[in-house]
């Protein structure tokens, strides 16, 4: 396991009063947001969380629905040592805090003929899941988890948290990329290894949970695979929303500062150089280092409205490929449906000609491959006794598709239906008794996400790591950016490790005090 003991921060901010503090404001409170003041808050900062929505999360904030709570994001906690490595920094632990379950099994991915792969971290049930669909990809099984074991320690441990602030920083780790022919496409990689075409879905499939196509996202996101097998899936008992609540406490307890409903207009500046912000109705707070968390895309385009930009001008982010959106039904049921697992993957007729029309065509395809939550497998309290609550979740293209939601939703929430009763959930409808949509207008609307993508740029190659928005900006001094737009990147590991750059580049307080 990579080493997550904090340094001891250096005792003078330690000594000064909250109010004598260097201030930091974060812009979002994203996980990335919550990481980022959490890190900052140990570095000797006063810090202010503000936040434009009513509540904490971003992506992972709750709905709750006649007795239902409904995470209405991540569900699937993978890298727990990165949460835990934050508790740590506040002397606590976050076992204290949060009950998080380890998964068995982690998901089950069903194929449209009714075949079902069970994708564990039991590795003698994994090889007899892969000798059940090709005895003879068992060879190919362990070369492509050792491939994906010595990507992760070269993507994830030593890439994760390394600030790509210069070029320089990419031409040191291209001959490691090069070793790992980074420049294959994750499909591929699993293609190199696997005959069997179902086996090849199964190993290539989880660009899609950061945003990525499989057939186009870099080899590198081959790691995932052996990232879930060394540090498993997690489940935290009452939602991932106890994650968010555990995070915002940890920063109330450093003397930090959440506010929600107050929208950063603009970032202010001295030149090229943050000052604070200016709030939607005018407020202006300044600061000494400001951390945006909002959309990376968003914050250069539209927090820094008479700034030239040198890199990330209109130009550059018009030309940017950003990652897919979902649409996302939350419902519940009035009753329970046990055979269901925790998480499933339904996947459709078609896999590379379902992404093209998602990713290059930008065409809203009339089949669809799903993903279905269901909480109430690992945790009763998600809903009331007897009941189930669910989310279903299909990717589909950004706005860029020119599709207009607000007429497509019922719909395409129809076909969905049909899918689920055709398959896991016959005759479900009738049990419905509460039900709520998310489409990519509500990503770009509420989220203020361009082109309302729901894991900001696309993770290719050309859009990785020294080609991201970097954590320390190269447009504005004392501005940095985390979440799911910078490096390394989407999903819960990726924008905590975005938010840990930050200890590098930022810095400590003692320095401005
Ligand atoms: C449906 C769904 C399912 C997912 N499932 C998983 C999963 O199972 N596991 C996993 O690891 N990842 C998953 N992900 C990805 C993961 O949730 C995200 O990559 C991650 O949560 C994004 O965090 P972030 O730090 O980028 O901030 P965000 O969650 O994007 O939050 C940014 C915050 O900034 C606020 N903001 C924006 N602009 C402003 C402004 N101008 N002023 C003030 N506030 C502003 C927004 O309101 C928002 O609250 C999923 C994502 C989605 C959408």
């Amino acid at each position: 396991m990579p080493d997550f003991t904090p340094a001891a921060p250096p005792a003078l901010p330690a000594l000064l009063p909250q109010a004598a503090r260097p201030h930091a404001v974060v812009i979002g409170s994203g996980f990335g947001g919550l990481a980022a003041a959490i890190r900052l808050g140990a570095r000797g900062y006063r810090v202010t969380v503000l936040e434009r929505l009513a509540e904490p999360g971003g992506r992972a904030r709750v709905h709750r629905e006649c007795g239902f709570t409904f995470d209405a994001g991540p569900t699937i906690v993978t890298a727990p040592f990165l949460l835990e490595e934050l508790w740590a920094l506040c002397g606590r632990r976050m076992a204290d805090d949060i009950d998080l379950r380890a998964l068995d099994p982690f998901y089950r991915i069903r194929f449209d003929d009714g075949a079902t792969f069970t994708y564990s971290g039991d590795q003698a049930a994994m090889r007899a899941q892969i000798a059940a669909f090709n005895p003879g990809d068992l060879a190919g099984y362990e070369r492509f988890m050792a491939l994906s074991a010595e990507t992760c320690r070269i993507g994830f441990e030593q890439l994760g948290h390394t600030p790509f602030g210069h070029w320089t920083d990419m031409a040191k780790v291209a001959p490691g990329l090069a070793r790992l022919q980074a420049w294959r496409s994750v499909y591929r990689t699993a293609a190199a290894h696997f005959r069997d075409e179902r086996l090849r879905t199964v190993f290539s499939f989880h660009p899609l949970l950061i945003g990525g196509n499989p057939f186009a996202a870099s080899g590198i996101y081959a790691l995932i695979s052996h990232l879930e097998q060394r540090w498993g899936v997690h489940w935290a008992m009452g939602g991932t929303g106890s994650l968010i609540q555990g995070l915002v406490r940890l920063i109330e307890g450093q003397g930090g500062r959440l506010r929600c409903e107050a929208e950063v207009a603009r970032i202010t500046l001295a030149g090229r150089r943050a000052t604070g912000v200016q709030l939607a109705d005018g407020e202006t707070i300044t600061a000494d280092v400001v951390v945006s968390n909002a959309d990376a895309a968003w914050t250069y385009g539209k927090l820094l409205p008479n700034l030239p930009r040198r890199r990330w001008t209109d130009a550059k982010l018009a030309r940017a490929r950003y990652s897919m959106s979902l649409f996302v039904w939350y419902f519940g049921t009035r009753r329970r449906y046990d055979s269901v697992g925790h998480h499933t993957i339904l996947l459709g007729p078609r896999y590379r000609g379902l992404l093209r029309d998602i990713f290059t065509r930008k065409h809203l395809a009339e089949d669809c491959s799903l993903y279905l939550h269901r909480p109430t497998a690992t945790d009763p309290s998600m809903a009331p006794p007897g009941c189930d609550a669910f989310y279903v979740l299909s990717p589909v293209p950004h706005l860029g598709s020119g599709l207009d939601w607000a007429q497509q939703a019922e719909p395409y929430r129809q076909m969905i239906a049909r899918r689920l009763h055709e398959t896991l959930l016959p005759g479900f409808e009738q049990e419905v008794v509460t039900s709520r949509l998310a489409t990519p207008q509500h990503f770009r609307d509420d989220l203020l996400a361009v082109h309302g993508a729901a894991f900001g740029l696309e993770p290719v190659l050309t859009q990785s790591a020294w080609f991201r928005p970097h954590n320390r900006s190269e447009e504005v001094e004392r501005l940095y950016l985390v979440g799911a737009g910078t490096h390394p990147g989407a999903g819960i590991p990726g924008v905590i490790s975005s938010a840990k750059v930050l200890d590098s580049v930022v810095p400590h307080a003692s320095a401005l005090a």
